[in-house]
This record gives structure tokens, sequence and C-alpha cells, in this order.
């Protein structure tokens, strides 16, 4: 195995962890404050994740062109299926959320990964 496939499995390996709400300096699962927000610090090894946390209006270079995706998709499939109003928005109320957040912790974890590995805190 070369260093630079070492290195993209543990930058998987910390992104995953991260992802998943552990801490990616100790392991312990205290990332995750709210559904898609850094805690402070992490209680157990004191990394302040506050400090790397991504904000502002860089995410909605993310978050609009899904709102697209997500609007478009809604209507592809009210046009295709034909499902009930009360069905769609079930669905809406569901599946919106997910997304959004699912996406923003990926993006937010991967930022986060990059910016510990800048500051010399991740290998
Ligand atoms: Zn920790």
């Amino acid at each position: 195995m070369t260093a630079s496939h070492e290195a993209s499995k543990g930058q998987r390996g910390h992104l995953r962890a991260a992802l998943f709400g552990f801490c990616p300096r100790c392991g312990a699962r205290s990332l995750w404050d709210a559904p898609a927000g850094f805690a402070p610090v992490c209680p157990a090894c004191g990394l302040a994740f506050a400090d790397y946390e991504p904000r502002g209006r860089g995410l909605y270079f993310v978050l609009l062109p899904l709102t697209a995706l997500l609007i478009t998709g809604a209507l592809k499939l009210d046009d295709l299926a034909r499902p009930p109003l009360w069905l769609l928005l079930g669905l809406s109320v569901v599946v919106v959320p997910g997304v959004i957040m699912g996406t923003l912790r990926l993006i937010k974890a991967a930022l986060l990964i990059a910016r510990l590995r800048a500051a010399g805190v991740l290998p």
C-alpha cells in the first residue's frame, strides 16, 4: 500500500466519523449539538469545533441548487405519478429536511476535516 492510499483511507475514516458525530481527534460521540450544528467543544479532548465550523454565505452555494433540485423533483413526481396532495406534502415534510440536513452534515464534516488538517490538528 502506498502512503497516499493510506492517507485517503484515513481521510475517509475521519469524514465518516465526523458525519456520524464522532470527534475526529479522540473519537468521542460529541460533534453534533444540533441537527447540522457543531457542539462548541469536545468534552472529552477539548477540541474547539466552533473555531473550525463553516458558517455564512458559502453554504448557500450548496443549499440553493439543492433546494432547486428538490423543487424540480417534487414537480416531476407530481407530473409523472399524480400522487394525492397529502402524500406529496407528507413526503416533502420528511424528505426535504432529511436531504438538507444530510447534505449540510456531509459538507460541514468534510470542511471540518480539511480545516483540522490545514491547522495541523489531524495528521
Ligand atoms: Zn474529542
